[in-house]
């Protein structure tokens, strides 16, 4: 593994934990519905949301003061977003970032001329607790619904599955922490469950670790074995720490639908 690339999961590794201390910091008025009662899927993109901005805004700020000290040469860019974020701004920051809105995102670097993957990277870390206590609230209702293509809490395409203690296979999302099982021979993606069209991947050398390959939809999934490891790891270092076998994968030709397709 280079120096880039130890550099890259440790910041991983750091905005983890800022994450998971924000999480822990999240309280039931933080996140309110205003309107939308669900009964559809994903259920969350269809939600009125109402949230403490205040919050919001703190860690922003949080993560940028992280940023600032592990990347000061992109020290500048911060500053700037720092800057232009008035509290006018967040409702529409939060919201544009539930709906995964690249094109807002992009707009708004481009007016700020600074990286193009930036605003969006900041917006969506900082969203990321606020989903992940509406998901711990409505896991029973979320329960109930078909899991076939994607995440039917926030809509992300499903790509990283663990074989979890009980030798099931847990489909998780690293973005608002939901899971649902799945049967080991079955598409996340397409839904099939037909044993000659999903191929299991085999990596030499690293048995924890496989890729499920469909050529029904051409989909795949990364699927860990976590009842080796002796630490949890949580979904988005476990999706961080396999980004090899994104790289294999789609060198392969297979591919995650961008975004996830519900009944
Ligand atoms: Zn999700
Ligand atoms: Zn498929």
């Amino acid at each position: 593994m280079s120096t880039d690339n130890q550099h890259y999961e440790e910041l991983q590794k750091r905005i983890e934990q800022t994450s998971h201390n924000w999480a822990s910091r999240i309280e039931g008025t933080d996140i309110v519905i205003a309107k939308g009662s669900g009964g559809t899927f994903p259920l969350i993109p269809q939600l009125q949301l109402d949230i403490n901005t205040e919050r919001y805004h703190t860690f922003i700020h949080e993560l940028l003061t992280l940023l600032e000290l592990e990347q000061p040469s992109l020290a500048k860019e911060y500053s700037l977003l720092r800057q232009s974020l008035h509290e006018s701004l967040l409702k529409e920051w939060f919201e544009a970032s539930v709906a995964t809105n690249f094109f807002y995102f992009e707009e708004y670097a481009k007016n700020l001329s600074i990286a193009k993957w930036l605003p969006f990277f900041i917006a969506e870390h900082a969203t990321r607790p606020f989903l992940q206590k509406l998901v711990l609230d409505h896991k029973e209702e979320l329960d109930l619904a078909d899991h076939q293509h994607g995440c039917v809490a926030c809509g992300e395409p499903a790509r990283l599955a663990i074989i979890s203690k009980k030798g099931k296979k847990e489909l998780i999302c690293p973005r608002c922490n939901y899971s649902w099982q799945e049967k080991k021979i079955s598409c996340a993606h397409c839904g099939t469950e037909d044993h000659t069209k999903i191929e299991i991947l085999k990596l030499e050398g690293q048995e924890n670790e496989q890729i499920h390959i469909c050529d029904s939809c051409k989909g795949y999934t990364k699927v860990i074995d976590v009842r080796k490891m002796i630490k949890k790891e949580s979904p988005q270092l476990l999706d961080h720490k396999s980004i090899h076998l994104d790289y294999i994968a789609q060198e392969r030709g297979y591919g995650i639908p961008t975004k996830a397709v519900t009944h």
